[in-house]
Parts: structure tokens; C-alpha cells; sequence
């Protein structure tokens, strides 16, 4: 079983924890391999954020620059600036030779999804060799809805109204069959902002654009690490993605060795009780399914 969600390094400024950003030596990739084997998982794909490759900056463009609200415009501004620090190409080079030494890595990345860039972003993917193109919506309009420093649009915006913006984007996503896995697809809790009934009716247009375009959606524990406290995607909708025969992965979203298929029996717990007993593996953007092995959880 896989972990098809991990990033090489944390957010942010260099705070002297890993190796630098850029920098790929050997042991920190076999360090990601034995923790995620320690819980049961046999393979990982790194799936790198798209956006903080420099490479990036052309096909996505100055996108916070749309956004109405100054406030949130300039937070994404300075964010991505900060946070742009790696180079696509020197990352495919580093998991390709991982490959190739016979780690069981793929290669995989997290593609942030603007309607109006993601053909741009697409050409600029198409020479890698791809195994896994995970999907991502981390900006609604400029809005960093996952970001805790403009958490407070929550209240401003209403959260009815979030959901509804962010379910908006991300049914586009789903629909667009630009990704073959929707990652963390209900992010928008991530900080505790709850409806008082799951939303099903803003539901509906995701798991159908899915089921129609072919693309699963991954089983995260990353939503057990934030104030969320929940698998990403919850229960409702987990059972609406299995009722409408979406595939899934599973995922921890580690940015960090440690992290590495952390919770992950909690996931397959839950995939199982929706009724899942099987998950997609992918090479060279091909899925396959593989039974959910009992005794692979540990
Ligand atoms: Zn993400
Ligand atoms: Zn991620």
C-alpha cells in the first residue's frame, strides 16, 4: 500500500530542520521510505507543491493579482514569494535517480488548479515523466483558504459562503480530469469551520465531475494534524465518493521523514467502512487497482 502525498521539505523560511530547500541527498528520501515501510506502506510518491518551483511562475502567473480583497491579495503575494524557493527540474532529477538506485518512489506533484492557468500549467508538465499528478485547491481566488493567517475571511466571508466558493473551484478541478487524484478535497475545514450539516448539495458536483472524468481522490490524514482533527475527505463524503465508483489512494501530506504514511491505519479504517476494499496505484499516470491488504496495516 502507498503514501501518495509527500513533500521533501516544510513551508516557509529554512529553520535548520532537514536539508535545505533544493537540496536532495540520498539519505533524506530513503529517510521518507523507512518511516512510511515502518507503518506498512511499500511505496511513496513525492509530490512536491507546484507552486514553489520557480519554473511555476510563468504558467500560473501573478494570480493573487484578480482577488478584490487587498488583504488577501497582498498575504498570497508575500506567501508565494517566500515559499517559491525550488526548482521543478532539480526535483525530477532527485526522485527519477531515487527510482533508478530502486527506491520504491514515484514521481508525483501537487498542481495547484486556477481555471484560467491550468492548460498553461498542463504544457508546462507534459515533457516529465510523470507516475501521479495530484490536484489541489489552495486558492479561491486569491484567498489562501488553507492558510491559518487569513483564517479570519472565514468570518467575513461567511462560512456557507466559503464552502460554497471553495466546492465551486474545486468541482471545476474534479470535472476537468487535468489531475488523476483530487487531494485533501474538503480543506476547507481545516481550521475548525464547520455547517451544521456536511453539504451535500455542494458535494454532488465534485464526486460527479470525478466519477465522469475518471479521476479518484485520496484517503488524507493530514486533517487529523489541524484543528479540522478529521480525515480528509469526511465520512459523507467519502461514502458519496464510493457510491459514484471514485477510486482512492491514500495519503499523509508529510512534509517531513517523520510524517510518513503517519495515521495511515485510520485511513484505511475509514475507507473500508464506506466500503472500499480496494485503491488506485499509479505508473506513468496509468492507474491499476490493488486490493486493501489486511496485513499491510500496521
Ligand atoms: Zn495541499
Ligand atoms: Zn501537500
Amino acid at each position: 500500500m502507498g503514501d501518495y502525498h509527500v513533500h521533501l521539505h516544510p513551508h516557509g523560511p529554512y529553520r535548520g530542520v532537514g536539508p535545505e530547500p533544493g537540496d536532495y541527498p540520498a539519505s533524506h528520501l530513503e529517510a521518507y521510505v523507512e518511516a512510511a515501510a515502518a507503518r506498512g506502506a511499500s511505496e511513496i510518491a513525492f509530490t512536491e507543491h507546484l507552486y514553489r518551483c520557480v519554473e511555476a511562475e510563468a504558467a500560473l502567473g501573478p494570480f493573487w493579482e484578480t482577488e478584490p480583497r487587498r488583504d488577501l491579495a497582498d498575504q498570497t503575494r508575500t506567501f508565494v514569494d517566500e515559499d517559491r524557493v525550488l526548482s521543478l527540474d532539480r526535483y525530477v532529477e532527485a526522485v527519477v535517480a531515487a527510482k533508478d538506485r530502486g527506491l520504491p518512489v514515484l514521481l508525483g506533484l501537487e498542481v495547484d488548479f486556477f481555471p484560467d492557468t491550468i492548460d498553461a500549467v498542463l504544457d508546462l508538465l507534459a515533457p516529465y515523466p510523470w507516475d501521479v499528478l495530484i490536484g489541489s485547491v489552495h486558492w479561491v481566488g486569491g484567498w489562501s483558504i488553507d492558510h491559518a493567517d487569513v483564517a479570519w475571511e472565514f468570518e467575513r466571508r461567511g462560512v456557507r459562503r466559503a464552502y460554497e466558493d471553495y466546492f465551486t473551484v474545486e468541482a471545476q478541478l474534479a470535472a476537468s480530469g487535468a489531475v488523476d487524484v483530487l487531494a485533501h478535497v474538503d480543506v476547507v475545514k481545516k481550521h475548525g469551520h464547520r455547517l451544521p450539516e456536511p453539504p451535500v448539495d455542494l458535494y454532488g458536483p465534485v464526486v460527479d465531475g470525478a466519477a465522469r472524468s475518471g479521476t479518484a481522490v485520496e484517503v488524507s490524514t493530514a486533517g487529523l494534524r489541524v484543528p479540522a482533527a478529521e480525515i480528509y475527505p469526511e465520512p459523507t463524503l467519502l461514502g458519496m465518493f464510493h457510491e459514484a465508483g471514485v477510486p482512492i489512494t491514500f495519503a499523509s501530506d508529510a512534509h517531513m521523514p517523520a510524517d510518513a504514511a503517519r495515521d495511515r491505519n485510520r485511513a484505511v479504517e475509514l475507507a473500508r467502512r464506506v466500503g472500499y476494499t480496494d485503491r488506485a496505484a499509479f505508473r506513468q499516470r496509468r492507474r491499476t487497482q490493488v486490493p486493501i491488504d489486511e496485513e499491510e496495516v500496521r
